[in-house]
């Protein structure tokens, strides 16, 4: 990871560090950090919505990180709203077209049997906070819906559509779901949030990506300057 990696709150673009992808590291990982909204983008991708549909997309993967894979399979029965909780299943029935493949490990064993589900990993699993961001949106959803694929019926379709609402934001850099996902953790970072916090709300499996986001961010060593200093 490069030290001079940064993403100062207001303005600005994200540095272009393309020598990672010449190393061929983690490339799409690295190009998610290298496309990162800045505050000013993710104002200017939420004011190019065009309707419900845009708006409740945006918000959901800006404002909870899930991946769209997650977001795209969300159902009523993931709300908690007494807990104001978004809840990742283990596994559900699903009959997408994604979801009718079997997986397979490395050593030829069926991770996920065909019209099933799952998330990514067991790490990703978890309960996500619904913050007001999203809360309206949410409650909307589900008062006309009981499945996010009524509305973005596949990966493919909630890609295509985050592209065009960057495109009619202006925005110039890559921009694609996984981007808003970077974004939220970013977020979560520079708001303080430990390591064991952001890993848990992100649902990654190692707390280095958790201490990546927070070294990037700079919030942890500003706090302890602020402190120490
Ligand atoms: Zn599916």
């Amino acid at each position: 990871m490069p030290p001079n990696v940064n993403r100062n709150g207001k303005g600005g673009h994200m540095h272009n560090y393309s020598n990672l992808e010449v190393q061929g590291l983690k490339r799409r990982k690295e190009k998610t950090k290298e496309n990162l909204l800045t505050d000013t983008e993710v104002d200017r991708l939420i004011e190019a919505c065009q309707g419900f549909k845009d708006r409740f997309m945006v918000s959901m993967l800006l404002y909870t990180g899930m991946r769209v894979s997650e977001f795209i399979h969300m159902r009523r029965g993931w709300i908690d709203w007494e807990m104001g909780l978004i809840r990742t299943p283990e596994i559900q029935r699903c009959g997408c077209r994604e979801c009718g493949r079997e997986l397979k490990n490395r050593r030829g064993q069926i991770t996920k049997p065909p019209g099933v589900w799952k998330p990514k990993t067991f790490e990703a699993v978890r309960a996500i906070p619904i913050v007001p961001e999203v809360k309206g949106v949410l409650k909307e959803f589900f008062s006309k819906h009981e499945e996010v694929m009524e509305l973005i019926p596949s990966r493919g379709a909630a890609y295509y559509r985050f592209k065009g609402i960057a495109g009619r934001a202006g925005i110039e850099h890559p921009v694609f779901p996984h981007v808003a996902r970077g974004t939220f953790a970013t977020l979560l970072a520079r708001k303080g949030f430990n390591a064991f916090e952001l890993m848990s709300t992100m649902g990654w499996k190692s707390i280095k990506t958790a201490e990546d986001y927070i070294k990037l961010s700079g919030s942890a060593v500003k706090q302890a300057f602020k402190e120490k200093w």
